[in-house]
């Protein structure tokens, strides 16, 4: 077994008892980006250089006694995130050559932390995929089989976890992108409570339902990541004033007594066979461990897809309308004589065609003549939703549910037609239009593609969902 090959609780803790250097570990996660990058494309930009230079400064830091336990873990991060003097591109032509000349908040406390930098990962444009098809730079393929797509948005920072191409990632949750590729590649991955993790400096999709979240190999991992990139920050008015706790304390506690529910509508219908026998397995296992399973109903999940779709375009169009390349990145030079026309050629080719495809869905949907009949119906939808998840916690603890309802699909095998894409998002979109947080945990596999199941926490209650999710695993061992 490699270095890049441990998990992050376990090298953070080889870090600091000196068994391992930071140096070691890095140069092991780059051989590993030299032997598989070429095939899966998960980085749009290596930072190798600074990598190995953060690497000396996280050694002569464990060394002089300083440390964090983040200390000396290689982290990617995902390319919607700026990143001081690093290109930042949103996997969109449109920021081709911006570097912003500041971090977000989120790199800002990992580098605080002693976290090294690895590179820069794919996605979807502006976080707008289920598949990291969508990206200006090329697709990024499923390490565990490269036919297949890795999930998106954040397919790239799921793909290099998974892969040993680092150790752990950042990504971003609009409506499942963190959740959905950890489940595709078969690693660990969490979306915080909207407004526990500051999205300043974070390339903004849809404000309302983006959170910065991250990716691992175990439940351990995320808590550890989460103690680090959580908390209040005066630059983000979103982000919630409340005190963090220590994430890695809910890994002590079991689940004897605790109740978890089962959306009653998650598992009706529309979901792949094999993948539903193996996630009620998982939930067998968690009544041998003593927790108490409930059936939970969502009357209103129907609406949740259209909702969705909805908000998240109409939220989309506005924020994306700052791209007129006059302000940021790409401008066209070419017939583009007068002011109106450059703002309209570069934007026709600046943005791929599926950022296009929602731009105009998004001021369909605010304009004058349709707003109630779109807009404020989904914001009505929204709040049902919302409803849907405060009764279901009047009666359970944790709910556990799908991630998606089959395995990986094929590359280019669902390009052709947008409504395909978005049903895969049937069980993660629910969550962000509710705020809460969510987690994938790998459940093994199905057809040799990996399976993972989802728990939901009450909001601000990550604890309870690392604590569930750390104690299947912990059983499995
Ligand atoms: N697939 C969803 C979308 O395209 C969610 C993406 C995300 O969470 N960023 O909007």
């Amino acid at each position: 077994m490699k270095l890049c090959d441990y998990n992050a609780f376990e090298l953070s803790q080889m870090l600091q008892q000196k068994k391992v250097t930071a140096m070691e570990v890095t140069q092991s996660v780059l051989e590993r980006i030299e032997l598989r990058e070429s095939e899966l494309n998960a980085f749009i930009h290596v930072t190798a250089g600074t990598a190995l230079a953060q690497a000396k400064e996280a050694d002569a830091r464990i060394q002089s006694g300083k440390a964090t336990p983040m200390t000396g873990l290689p982290v990617a991060i995902k390319d919607n995130i700026c990143t001081n003097g690093i290109q930042t591109t949103a996997g969109s032509k449109i920021l081709e050559n911006y570097i912003p000349p500041y971090n977000a908040t989120c790199v800002d406390k990992l580098r605080n932390d002693g976290a090294i930098i690895i590179g820069k990962t794919n996605m979807d444009q502006f976080g707008m995929g289920s598949s990291t098809e969508k990206s200006a730079f090329g697709v990024t393929k499923n390490p565990v089989n490269p036919e297949y797509v890795p999930g998106g948005s954040s397919g790239g920072s799921a793909a290099a976890t998974a892969a040993g191409e680092t150790i752990l990632a950042l990504g971003t949750d609009t409506g499942g992108s963190i959740r959905m590729p950890a489940a595709y590649c078969g690693c660990t991955g969490i979306k915080p409570t909207y407004g526990r993790v500051s999205r300043y400096g974070v390339i903004a999709y849809a404000s309302s339902l983006d959170q910065v979240g991250g990716f691992g190999r175990t439940v351990a991992d995320l808590a550890l990541l989460l103690n680090s990139i959580c908390g209040h920050d005066a630059l983000d008015s979103t982000s919630a004033n409340i005190s963090k706790p220590d994430f890695t304390r809910a890994l002590n506690k079991d689940v004897a007594g605790l109740k978890i529910g089962l959306p009653r509508e998650y598992f009706a219908e529309g979901m792949d066979p094999a993948v539903k026998e193996n996630i009620l397995k998982a939930v067998k296992t968690y009544e041998d461990m003593g927790a108490e399973i409930m059936e939970v109903s969502f009357p209103n999940i129907k609406y949740a897809i259209a909702t969705y779709y909805l908000l998240a375009t109409a939220e989309a169009s506005s924020n994306l309308a700052r791209y007129d390349g006059v302000r940021f990145g790409y401008r066209a030079e070419k017939n583009a004589d007068d002011l109106l026309s450059m703002y309209e050629t570069t934007r026709s080719e600046g943005f791929g065609d599926e950022v296009k495809r929602r731009i105009m869905l998004g001021s369909y949907v605010l304009s004058a003549g349709y707003y109630d009949a779109y807009y404020r119906k989904a914001q009505k939808a929204r709040t049902l939703i919302r409803q849907d998840f405060d009764h279901a916690f009047e009666l359970v603890d944790c709910i556990l549910a799908p991630v998606t309802p089959s395995t990986p699909f094929k590359l280019g095998e669902k390009n052709d037609d947008p409504l395909q894409m978005y049903l895969e998002d049937i069980y993660t979109v629910s969550l962000n239009l509710a705020g809460l947080p969510g987690m994938t945990v790998n459940c093994g596999q199905v057809r040799d593609l990996p399976v993972g199941f989802q728990l939901i926490g009450k909001a601000f209650d990550e604890s309870m969902v690392l604590r569930v999710g750390h104690a299947y695993e912990m059983h499995l061992k």
